[in-house]
């Protein structure tokens, strides 16, 4: 009853998080900040859900509706091996959702126990079961899998390729991955800094992927160094989940000067450097060290760059954001670890222009304050400037985090593919088989079709289109 839930809650123990490791550390390595939850810490967390139903909110929240209830019972239970294969159902790399997920918007945010004791650390819980899984050399048992005879050509293998090519194979279709990196991931790999994601969490799981018959094609750059006509010849169907990689452009006068930075290049020419890859040309590896840095915006872009510029040790880093802290798109959590290692946060402000020294070199940005005004159509306040406001922020160094835009699919657009007039392509779950373009063989997901947005729902669009592949190649394919 609701009078007993109330008890319940009254007398649920506290929210404990994970361990971070010490501050010191932190902000001069690259290593993850949490420790994952020993089994003791998993099962006194567990302990505190109360299972509100048997489809609580919390499940309906989570993009890919895991079935957070069920494995936490199983977890109190201490019937871990059966936690990991059920949440295997629902989501093809738990170990990287528990850890990247902004689980303060999605299922942690509808917990009955958010605004009392503090919701329950669901995304610890599901790194944990993984961690588990890979503890105990858990495999997936495909053994029941019957072959279909079909072949499907996935091209990019960030989380939308790779959750698509998960529940494909589990369904007796034969898929190969192809990416124009060497390693599987995606931004997961090329992007998201090590701080966050372990380098070595995708080598690992491209090992599982491996032994459950997904092929990978690395270092395969489709459309340059193998045709899309070639892959339409010799596979049954295609997806494709390619990303956005264009950066979103704002005029600002000198942004072209030394010193100042996309963000997407300066993230992975370091990870590459950290990855001891060799230096790509149109990429350099651009060193911060001693370097008073100005990053500009306030999603989890901005954040990953402030935190790489710190671990380069930059003298001063700043993030400047054009609304205030509770408008900004990015994990809170992740904010907070941002603050707690030393960045300095400039809210309400507008870059007007990049100022330069005499030899051309980067001096600082022309500022203007802000404030918020009435809400646009995103629904989110906008920032208007402040007349007579302006100001001289320093800056040796200024990295341009705006965000993405979807970049040139022309390679797709000549295969008869609909692209929206914002370059996305056109593929949704209304469509005739769910995530089929308007190509009926080539299927899409992910950030190419919904724009920049997050590592789960991604997954969850690979998921839908794999479900569309299924019912395109088993009812309709023949006779088309
Ligand atoms: P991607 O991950 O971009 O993968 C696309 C893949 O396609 C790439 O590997 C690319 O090499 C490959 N590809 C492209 N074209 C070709 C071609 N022609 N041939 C072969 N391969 C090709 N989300 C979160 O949920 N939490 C976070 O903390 C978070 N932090 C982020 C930090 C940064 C710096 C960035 C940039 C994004 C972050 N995101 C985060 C967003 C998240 O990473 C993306 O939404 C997600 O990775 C999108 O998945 P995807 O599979 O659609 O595309
Ligand atoms: Fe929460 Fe993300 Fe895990 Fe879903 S995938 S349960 S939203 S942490």
């Amino acid at each position: 009853s609701a009078k007993s839930k109330l008890a319940q809650i009254a007398t649920t123990a506290p929210r404990q998080d994970p361990i971070k490791i010490p501050l010191a550390i932190r902000r001069t390595q690259f290593t993850e900040l949490y420790q994952t939850f020993s089994t003791e810490q998993a099962q006194q967390q567990s302990e505190r859900c109360l299972k509100c139903g048997d489809h609580s909110i919390c499940e309906w929240q989570c993009p890919l509706h895991n079935h957070i209830p069920q494995w936490i019972e199983l977890i109190k239970a201490g019937r871990v091996m059966e936690a990991v294969e059920l949440s295997h159902q629902t989501n093809c790399m738990p170990e990287i959702t528990g850890r990247i997920c902004p689980q303060d918007r999605l299922c942690e945010n509808q917990c009955t126990l958010k605004d009392s004791t503090g919701a329950v650390t669901i995304g610890n819980i599901e790194r944990y079961i993984a961690e588990q899984a890979f503890a105990s050399g858990w495999q997936p048992d495909l053994s029941s899998v019957v072959p279909t005879g079909y072949k499907v050509a996935i091209v990019g293998a960030g989380p939308a390729g790779l959750a698509c090519a998960d529940q494909l194979v589990r369904h007796g279709v034969k898929v190969c991955v192809f990416d124009r990196h060497p390693e599987i991931g995606g931004l997961l790999t090329f992007g998201i800094p090590a701080f966050k994601l372990d380098k070595s969490l995708l080598a690992r799981r491209r090992d599982i992927f491996a032994q459950m018959g997904i092929e990978f094609q690395l270092n395969c750059e489709v459309g340059q160094d193998i045709a899309v006509s070639q892959l339409l010849e010799e596979y049954d169907a295609m997806f494709v989940g390619v990303g956005t990689y264009q950066p979103m452009q704002v005029k600002l006068p000198h942004n072209d000067a030394p010193g100042v930075f996309d963000a997407l290049p300066y993230l992975i020419a370091n990870t590459r450097f950290l990855m001891r890859l060799d230096e790509l040309p149109e990429q350099p590896y651009i060193d911060l060290v001693h370097q008073q840095v100005v990053v500009l915006g306030g999603g989890d872009t901005a954040m990953d760059c402030v935190r790489t510029a710190l671990r380069q040790d930059a003298k001063h880093v700043t993030c400047a954001y054009r609304r205030d802290e509770a408008n900004m798109p990015g994990s809170k959590k992740e904010v907070q670890n941002a603050k707690e290692e030393g960045v300095e946060f400039e809210f309400n402000v507008q870059p007007i222009s990049i100022e330069l020294n005499q030899d051309g070199s980067v001096s600082g940005i022309q500022m203007l304050r802000t404030q918020l005004g009435e809400p646009g159509d995103d629904g989110r306040r906008r920032p208007e400037p402040i007349a007579g406001s302006e100001f001289v922020m320093p800056a040796d160094a200024v990295i341009i985090a705006f965000g993405f835009l979807p970049h040139d699919l022309t390679w797709l657009a000549e295969r008869h593919i609909d692209i929206n007039t914002q370059g996305r392509i056109v593929a949704s779950v209304q469509s005739h088989y769910p995530y089929q373009t308007s190509n009926p063989k080539i299927f899409a997901g992910g950030d190419a079709v919904r724009g920049a947005d997050l590592v789960v729902t991604a997954m969850a669009e690979g998921r839908h289109a794999a479900a569309g592949l299924l019912s395109y190649l088993t009812q309709s394919h023949h006779t088309e």
